[in-house]
């Protein structure tokens, strides 16, 4: 697979240099400069195909030329190793659930494979180290650190904001060792970020360490999200169920984007919903045709509290030549944290299902699409559930708050050990800390 630039419809690089620079040095997003369909006889016996045998032929189809079959299986098979079930919630409607990763959130797919991925060209290369730098205000840095945790020849570094973060996504931060470092910041997100770019900016560094950013836009991120989409479709089709509407909970539209990828590459999904909280560029855009991003707001959807989203590129892109397709395959939805609380309240009234806040947008979409077309009650509505609710404790009160189920994964963190290292704001601060740091690289 060689990539180009959204900026760029000339370049061609091939897929390793797209994953090790994240972004093309003119700022546009990578894409794929040709999609390849899916293979017929595999789609024609979809509903026989297991996750990972899924997973395997939607990586190979785009891969084959970047990685060897047997390593690519093996890439995969690490990369998703934790179940997506499509969970019943009355006859018509599923919630796609993508929370049983490490972090609790759908961004370990991504980010599992991201890494994997860097470490088996690393090796290629005489196993040369390479630094992963993030910044994060909490969901990211969860998935990133567990998605490299223990993958050899990569340390990574994590900044996060002191008092910013909450105490579950401090503990998946903080308690991984091996090579995860957590580095809390006396400062805000936006501080950390500034030092990361810093970071990637100064000469020094960058002649003593093999810096990189495990950027959410980088293309290793899009595709392993890709398999999720057919491996839903797989588990309806078993259910005699083929028609398909996918509500997706936006915010970057990385999400969307790798289910509109998966379209592409010829899966039969019938419509695409594109649920926002007030931060709604992007379903304006669908309804007026005017792309113009506002900054973001604050809701309870934190993860979505994005006005410019950076994956529409991408997405623009894959609909150049036809965005009235675009508009007929995609709408766009928004609500507002009241209509969010009073979804969380409703579902579990009825289902006794308790619902992320993010995740509540998409069914709010489900519901109002369903209300707007009468005609068509026999089609299934997926929407994707992505993150785990007991992520955002502060959002259930009283029963709900009870019937939030903790999962293992959190509970073992409680008896793990906290290690942080405590920075001011300052850049050499930083500096000194990576280059007199010798934290073991896992193996
Ligand atoms: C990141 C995130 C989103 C938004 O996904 P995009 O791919 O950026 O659109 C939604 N929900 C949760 C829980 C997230 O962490």
């Amino acid at each position: 697979m060689n990539l180009y630039s959204t900026n760029n419809r000339s370049l061609r690089v091939p897929f390793r240099e797209a994953l090790f620079q994240s972004m093309p040095a003119d700022l546009g997003l990578y894409m794929p400069a040709d999609i390849p369909r899916l293979p017929a006889y595999f789609l024609a016996q979809l509903a026989e195909y297991s996750f990972p045998e899924i997973a395997f032929v939607v990586a190979r189809t785009l891969l084959h030329e970047a990685v060897p079959e047997e390593e690519l299986r093996r890439i995969v098979n690490e990369a998703v190793s934790f179940p997506a079930p499509v969970v019943p919630l009355g006859p018509e409607t599923f919630v796609l659930e993508l929370f049983h990763g490490p972090s609790l959130a759908f961004k370990d797919f991504g980010a599992r494979f991201m890494g994997r991925l860097m470490s088996y060209f690393l090796e290629l290369e005489g196993d040369q180290v390479l630094d992963v730098l993030v910044a994060t205000s909490g969901d990211t840095g969860g998935a990133v650190a567990l998605g490299f945790l223990g993958v050899p020849n990569v340390r990574v570094t994590i900044l996060y904001p002191k008092g910013k973060v909450s105490a579950i996504q401090e503990l998946q931060l903080t308690t991984n060792g091996q090579n995860i470092r957590a580095v809390e910041v006396a400062g805000t997100f936006d501080d950390c970020q500034a030092l990361v770019k810093q970071a990637f900016a100064d000469a020094e560094l960058n002649e003593r360490m093999r810096l990189t950013s495990a950027n959410s836009i980088n293309i290793a991120r899009l595709i392993p999200q890709a398999f999720y989409y057919v491996h839903a479709y797989a588990q309806l089709l078993r259910q005699g169920r083929s028609e398909v509407v996918f509500s997706v909970p936006s915010g970057n539209f990385g999400n969307l984007g790798a289910g509109l990828l998966a379209w592409k590459m010829g899966l039969p999904v019938q419509q695409f919903l594109a649920a926002t909280n007030a931060n709604d560029t992007v379903p304006r855009f669908l309804r007026t045709g005017q792309y113009a991003p506002k900054p973001s707001v604050a809701t309870l959807s934190n993860a979505m509290d994005v006005g410019n989203p950076s994956n529409w590129a991408r997405i623009a892109e894959l609909f150049a030549a036809d965005e009235a397709r675009l508009r007929s395959l995609v709408h766009g939805y928004s609500f507002t944290d009241a209509d969010t609380r009073t979804a969380i309240q409703q579902v579990y009234q009825t289902h006794r299902y308790v619902m992320c806040p993010h995740t509540a947008i998409a069914w709010l979409a489900w519901q109002q699409w369903r209300r707007e077309n009468p005609a068509q009650q026999h089609v299934v509505g997926v929407f994707l559930a992505t993150a785990h609710p007991c992520k955002f404790p502060e959002v259930f009160e009283g029963e709900l708050a009870a019937a939030v189920l903790i999962p293992e994964q959190v509970r073992s963190l409680h008896e793990r050990t906290l290690e942080k290292v405590e920075l001011f704001n300052n850049f050499e601060a930083l500096k000194n800390y990576l280059l007199s740091a010798t934290a073991e690289v896992g193996s």
